[in-house]
């Protein structure tokens, strides 16, 4: 059995999850946060969360236990939060001593023009993660963390970086460039990468297997609708569209950020409303989006909310869907039309309101969603498109754990 172990590391909190590979199921997983010093006036307690998936029952076979152990106790470091997961692991299991995994795999969400693959992490990578993280303040830095940690808890093993951006290497120069002064656009590297690669990559491959057809013949269109939302359009595998640019921040509406928006509204609310640089950051990152429209940031809020007859909700959720048919088109011709559309992340596989309303107006285009398979739930990759629809429609969970783990390997194993 290989087991790779996956690190999603944050600046105050890291997930994780140790992955076989083999049968592709997750052996445990598990969340450290509230990262920092408890004695200082913002600190708290951190919290360790770690659950089992599976152990070994008698016979040796494994048997599903789901138990979820939980423990609060400070965390001053992530060097401190790697012990704490360590430590779970030894007495919780699996037991990482017994059986080691044989790579560790990080995500990183900014690789910048620099890195288009999955790299085996050496001091110099990690010098340039930290260097991007001017393009990634918000990112880079903790996953830097978390990769530091990582290596001294496991020095003999291979460290992989997994980069969101490094799917969209592909992009063409056209998609990628702002029509702005390039030579100021090159100093600054001011130009489109893309963000949740790894997502738009799984699903295309997954709704390539899924329909028993070569990757390479395939046009299609992939929404990634959770808290973050992005849509991809993927030409043969490769990424030719997408609508996050050099930060996460445009394209869709999401849960607490705008997207698309005039940027001289910026301009507007520093002079008018004497807004900083770091305010406007804020407003348009953290306090916009379907939160900043109607109060609440979760979907199922706003859904509840509109079935209540709710304005704000309702004005919420039709902006979120005009934004998500703006895309649908324009991809539609970027790509000169489309074999599949997959929707996917936590509002792509959970609301059948939010599909049948992002593609309701191309039926023209010979889209068709058939309203009972839409509303069915189930696990797995389902069509919820009609057997006549020249478009097949479906719904492919994501596995970004998954995913990183696999190319871990790849590269890991040499
Ligand atoms: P993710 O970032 O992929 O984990 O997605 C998280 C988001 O998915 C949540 O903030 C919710 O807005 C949304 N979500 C989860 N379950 C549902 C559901 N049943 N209906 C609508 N939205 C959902």
């Amino acid at each position: 059995m290989s087991a790779v172990l996956v690190v999603n590391s944050g600046s105050s909190s890291f997930k994780y999850q140790l992955i076989d590979v083999d049968s592709r199921m997750p052996l445990a997983s598990g969340l450290v946060e509230r990262i920092g010093d408890p004695s200082t006036s913002s600190g708290t307690m951190g919290v360790a969360k770690h659950k089992v998936h599976f152990a070994a029952s008698g016979d040796g076979s494994p048997t599903v236990t789901d138990a979820t152990y939980v423990q609060e106790l400070p965390i001053p470091d992530h060097a401190v939060g790697f012990a704490v997961m360590l430590d779970a692991f030894e007495t919780h299991g699996p037991s990482l001593s017994e059986a080691p995994p044989v790579a560790v795999g990080h995500r990183v969400v900014h690789g910048g023009a620099r890195f288009f693959e999955p790299t085996l992490i050496t001091p110099l990578v990690e010098i340039n993660i930290d260097e991007l993280s001017v393009l990634a303040p918000l990112h880079n830095p903790g996953a830097l963390q978390g990769i530091r940690a990582a290596r001294a808890a496991f020095p003999e093993l291979p460290h992989v970086a997994v980069f969101d951006t490094a799917f969209h290497q592909t992009l063409p120069p056209a998609a990628y460039t702002y029509a702005i002064d390039r030579e100021l656009a090159e100093q600054h590297r001011i130009r489109r990468y893309g963000f949740h690669g790894t997502s738009h990559k799984f699903v295309s491959e997954a709704a390539a297997g899924f329909l028993g057809r070569p990757l390479e013949e395939l046009k299609q269109i992939v929404f990634h609708l959770g808290n973050g939302a992005s849509v991809t359009a993927i030409d043969g595998g490769r990424s030719v569209e997408t609508s996050m640019g050099m930060t996460p921040l445009e394209g869709l509406v999401m849960g607490t950020r705008s997207g698309d928006i005039d940027p001289a509204v910026l301009f507007h609310l520093a002079r008018r409303a004497s807004l900083s640089i770091d305010d406007l950051d804020a407003l348009l990152n953290k306090r916009s989006g379907i939160l900043g429209l109607s109060g609440v940031g979760d979907m199922r809020d706003v859904e509840a909310g509109v079935d209540a007859g709710d304005p704000d909700a309702t004005l919420a959720f039709e902006v979120y869907l005009h934004r998500l048919r703006a895309y649908a088109g324009s991809y539609l011709a970027q790509l000169g039309g489309v074999d599949v559309i997959s929707f996917t992340a936590g509002v792509g596989e959970n609301s059948a309101r939010v599909r049948a309303g992002a593609l309701d107006t191309l039926g023209f285009a010979g889209i068709e969603i058939d309203a009972a398979r839409n509303e069915a739930r189930g696990p797995g990759i389902r069509v919820i498109s009609t057997d006549s629809s020249a478009v097949t429609v479906l719904v492919v969970p994501t596995n970004e754990e998954l995913e990183i783990a696999l190319q871990t390997l790849t590269v890991a194993a040499g």
